[in-house]
């Protein structure tokens, strides 16, 4: 395996080395730089460092390191780059060959295993974290010292962890009887955080007559495990979802996903990682099935349709934010917007709506500073619309977290969910006020 890896790292390198140019131009798309402003926090240089680092010519030290390390994977210098170089295979290959000599933290490398184990094991671990979370929680008064030290912390605060999670133990047909069907590959977030989002896209499928079928031994996308260079733990997990997703019962259904980056796995990433292995062909199929669930509703379902089930429209002013692996990633703009503009007569586009909001995964943790300078340049922008919004929709569970903390600083009574939160509300909900 670490010959595998360490050939793939340098067959990588050379081929997109080759295709730099040098012209810079990265530099005025990449969020890390624009912090930073130096050549190592931008694609030409960290792409330098690796093709020095692949002929041999460098040592791998904690600063070469973290130049890979530094990078949000938000494809902005992807999708701007006349030469084509995939920065964001260039950072993955880099990061997976240095966590082949160096090894991960025991404590990320233990966590990324339990990934991988029966689902069971960690809906343990998400029940005793939220047990502790509550705990934490109750014990600290609203107006506590801690709490507010806490709150000064640029973390953006974990939202409580759903009381069970969203994916049972035994596979569910929500809507056997609907003229349609998908699969629902629901991500942790939609599992363990955030399990409004799940409920309501059943909801709302089921109420335009599509049934939703939800698989009990789907597991963790990968998106975490490969950002983080454990290879192993991610073909352990790639190809469960793989085998699950392509049983043979649902292989005529749509795969619909509620997170971007799980959304970009499945559709790009599974391929990549299972070429030439014997599941490459089941990979393939499953990507050409998969979907963001804005692009079935629009595309699928149609926006006339959507519009003759509205109940209410959403009375605020509402806004969108591209996540980087749905916008970027998956080429979906369009959608989101289509719907949103057909259930709010008070859509406003925010300005530079496809910048990154600079939590990446675990970005935001262990940068915490350029993420907050990053998310503080989105959220200025949003203050400063004409009409500022008081609604924000976005694709991304983890885009949630960070623009609900980032927002909560600049306008206080803006309301961060789910496209398919207001798409409820405005289709399902029969008070949207409340909900
Ligand atoms: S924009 Fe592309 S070709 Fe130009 S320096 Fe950056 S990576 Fe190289
Ligand atoms: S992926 Fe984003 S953060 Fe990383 S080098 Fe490219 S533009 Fe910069």
């Amino acid at each position: 395996m670490k010959k595998k890896i360490q050939q793939a790292f340098i067959e990588t390198i050379n081929r997109e080395y080759l295709k730099c140019a040098a012209c810079g131009e990265c530099r005025m798309v990449c969020p890390v730089y624009g912090v930073e402003g130096v050549e190592r926090s931008v694609a030409r240089g960290r792409l330098a460092l690796a093709k020095a680092l692949a002929d041999g010519d460098l040592e791998l030290t904690d600063r070469v390191q973290s130049s890979f390390d530094n990078c949000l994977l938000c494809m902005a210098c992807v999708e701007n780059c006349a030469g084509h170089v995939d920065m964001v295979e260039v950072v993955l290959k880099s990061r997976a060959y240095v966590a082949s000599l160096r090894g991960l933290p025991k404590v990320k490398a233990l966590a990324f295993k339990a990934l991988g184990t029966d689902r069971k094991y960690q809906d343990l671990g998400a029940a005793g974290a939220r047990a502790v979370q509550s705990v934490c929680t109750a014990a600290l008064p609203e107006n506590s010292g801690l709490r507010l030290k806490l709150a000064r912390l640029n973390y953006p605060t974990l939202p409580p962890l759903a009381k069970r999670p969203f994916i049972g133990s035994q596979d569910r047909v929500y809507g056997a009887d609907k003229r349609q069907k998908v699969v629902l590959f629901v991500g942790c977030a939609g599992n363990y955080i955030f399990d409004d989002i799940p409920r309501k896209t059943v909801e709302l499928l089921n109420a335009l007559d599509v049934g939703v079928i939800v698989l009990s031994h789907q597991g963790c996308c990968g998106a975490p495990v490969q950002a983080h260079g454990d290879l192993r733990s991610l073909e352990t997990l790639v190809v469960n979802n793989v085998q699950v997703l392509s049983d043979s019962e649902f292989m005529d259904y749509p795969i619909v996903t509620i997170c971007s980056s799980g959304g970009l796995m499945l559709k790009q990433h599974y391929p990549r990682i299972l070429l030439q292995t014997p599941f490459e062909k089941q990979a393939k199929a499953l990507s050409c099935r998969t979907m963001d669930i804005s692009q079935y509703l629009a595309d699928w379902i149609g926006i006339d349709t959507i519009k003759s089930k509205i109940k209410h429209k959403i009375p605020h002013t509402l806004t969108y934010h591209d996540p980087c692996h749905l916008g970027r990633g998956q080429g979906v703009t369009t959608q989101p917007r289509a719907l949103l503009k057909a259930v709010c007569d008070h859509y406003a586009e925010m300005p530079d709506a496809g910048s990154c909001c600079g939590l990446g995964g675990t970005y935001g943790l262990s940068h915490t500073d350029v993420s907050r300078q990053i998310l503080d340049k989105k959220t200025n922008n949003i203050a400063a619309m004409d009409k500022v919004p008081t609604r924000l929709a976005t694709g991304c569970p983890a885009c949630i977290m960070q623009l609900t903390h980032g927002l909560a600083r600049t306008i206080p009574d803006m309301e961060v969910a789910h496209t398919v939160h207001y798409l409820w509300q405005a289709l399902i909900c029969s008070d949207p006020c409340r909900s």
